[in-house]
Order: structure tokens, then sequence, then C-alpha cells
């Protein structure tokens, strides 16, 4: 037994050690990329439940290194750690802010939503850095109808249970430009059901974990129904992620979603690919 215990306890220690290891270098290489800016934005169509047309979409961020895509989930929570998640959310919001400027010129406005990482809002000070950006972005307009409204910041349940008073008066700030605030992976994080009443968000997205359990019993589609009906009373508009099969549209259709997303429908693709997409739709 002891052996066997030692034994384990080295290859924990290696595979730690090689972890360590990827981390350090993924961090090194992703600072790289940012200063390349060797991110690539992809798009995720959000159509409408009612008429399964496209109303918006959702921005990810994607990294090819050395040819190879590598998972948001891997790189995200690095960028996290080392802080650069701060200029990668500032630039992926710019990237935004200038789409929407572009399309909404040539008469073709669209909605676009982007993710915001709960370690943008840490301190006070980036926390004004935030606001900035805004700010600075609305100067350099030409038009003061521009309309902010086509993006929505999709924050997650963690940053309302963080520092409550400073978080709730920055969301409102944003709303006041126009700004969209939606609750990302909903029911997955801390889940005081309480802040949703009282904090200024505009939409709830049901994390895909929920919708894709759908049809493995009437336990898990409760749950999906009680998110819905909860979201509707709260007079929040929802969006069900993740929608793959025929079953879980009908479902979550059925529970008064407003928007899908989701394979079924669309997955991720380039900006060159959606942009003929929407234009193709809109003859
Ligand atoms: P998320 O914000 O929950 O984004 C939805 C994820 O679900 C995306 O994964 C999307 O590709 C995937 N997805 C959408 N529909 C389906 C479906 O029908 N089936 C399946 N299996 N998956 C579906 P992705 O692009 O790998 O992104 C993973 C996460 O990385 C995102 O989860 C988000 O938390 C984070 N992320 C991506 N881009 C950014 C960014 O620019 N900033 C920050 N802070 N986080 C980002
Ligand atoms: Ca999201
Ligand atoms: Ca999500
Ligand atoms: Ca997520």
């Amino acid at each position: 037994v002891k052996l066997k215990g030692r034994n384990s306890y080295q290859f924990f220690n290696k595979e730690m050690q090689k972890n360590a290891e990827r981390t350090a270098y993924l961090q090194m290489e992703l600072n790289k990329a940012l200063n390349e800016e060797a991110f690539e934005l992809y798009f995720q169509p959000i159509v409408s439940a009612k008429t399964s047309k496209i109303e918006k979409a959702e921005i990810l961020l994607r990294w090819q290194l050395n040819g190879e895509f590598i998972s948001p989930e891997e790189f995200i929570p690095i960028a996290e750690q080392s802080g650069l998640i701060v200029p990668i959310g500032k630039w992926v919001r710019q990237q935004a802010l200038m789409i929407i400027a572009e399309c909404w010129r040539q008469g073709e406005p669209i909605a676009l939503s982007v993710n915001v990482s709960t370690c943008e809002f840490l301190t006070d000070d980036l926390q004004k850095q935030f606001l900035q950006c805004f700010e600075e972005f609305m100067d350099q307009q030409t038009e003061s109808d521009f309309p902010l409204s086509l993006l929505t910041l999709e924050i997650t349940e963690s940053l309302m249970m963080d520092q409550h008073q400073n978080i709730e008066s920055l969301l409102n700030q944003l709303r006041s430009c126009g700004i969209k605030i939606s609750v990302d992976d909903f029911g997955t994080g801390y889940s005081s059901l309480s802040y949703l009443a009282n904090f200024p968000v505009d939409q709830i997205k049901i994390d895909k974990a929920f919708i894709q359990k759908i049809e493995q019993g009437p336990r898990h589609r409760a749950l999906v129904e009680a998110i819905a009906s909860m979201s509707n009373a709260l007079e929040l508009a929802v969006t069900a992620e993740g929608v793959e099969t025929q079953a879980q549209l009908d479902f979550v259709k059925n529970n008064k979603v407003d928007a899908i997303q989701g394979y079924f429908f669309y997955k991720p693709m380039p900006q060159q690919a959606f942009f003929d997409l929407i234009s193709q739709n809109n003859l």
C-alpha cells in the first residue's frame, strides 16, 4: 500500500508539473497573441423562438496557436489568472462596437453580445476603466444617437455575488447608456435567486447543461420550466443556450423562451461566414 501510494504521489507530481508548464507556456503565448492581435472573433447566431429568424449573435473568442485551436475553456481561465483578460476583454468589446457601428451606418443594424469576465471588475479602478471605454467610444462617434442598445454584455452570477453595491451601480450606469445586461450560465453559479429580483439586468441565458438534459427525464425538464417561468414573471427575456435537437427546441418553445442559441440552428462561425449568412437572410 505504501509503495502504491508513493507511486501515485509521484505521478500526481508529474501531472501537476506538466500542467504548470502548459499554463506558463500558454500565458506567454497569450501575451504575444494579444500584441499581435492574433485572436479571432467567431459569431454564433441567436434566433427568435417565434420566427427562427436571426436576431443577434454572440461573439466567441477564438485563438489558434501553431495552427491549432486552443479552447476558450482552457485559455480564458489562464487569461483570468494572469490578468490578461482585462486587455483581451477590452479588445473584444472594441471590435464588437466597431462592427456594430459599421453595420448601423450601412443601415443594417446588428445586435451583438460579448462575454465579460468577473475578473474585469475586480477593483474600483478596473470598473472605472470599463466604463471609460464606452465613454471614449461615444466621444469618437459623430452621431449622438449611436445605439449602444445593440450591445449586450454577458455577465455571470458570480459577479452579482461580489461587492454587491459597486456592481449594482456599475450595471445601472451601463444600462443607462442603453447597454443590455444578460446573466450567462444561469443556474450553474452561486444562484442566490434573490439577486435576480433586485439586480439591474435585462435577460438571462439558461445554461446549456440544463438544456441538454431536457430529454433525460421530467425532473430535468422541471428545472428548465421553473427557470423560464420565473424569468417570465420577472419580465426578463430568456435565451436557451445549447439547443441541439428538435425535442429540446419544442420544449423550450413551449416554455416561453424568447430566443434560441445552439447547434440545432447554427454553430459559431468566422466573421465573414456570419455576414454572408445574414446578408442572404436579408434578401
Ligand atoms: P459561454 O459564454 O457559455 O458560450 C457558449 C458556449 O457554448 C460556446 O463555447 C459555444 O460554442 C457553445 N455552444 C453553443 N451552442 C452549443 C450547442 O448547441 N452545443 C454545444 N455542445 N455547445 C454549444 P466556446 O465558444 O467554446 O466558449 C466557451 C466559453 O469561453 C464561453 O462560454 C465563455 O464563458 C468563454 N468565452 C468565450 N469567448 C470569450 C470572451 O471573449 N471573453 C470571455 N471572458 N469569455 C469568453
Ligand atoms: Ca456567453
Ligand atoms: Ca453560457
Ligand atoms: Ca461559460
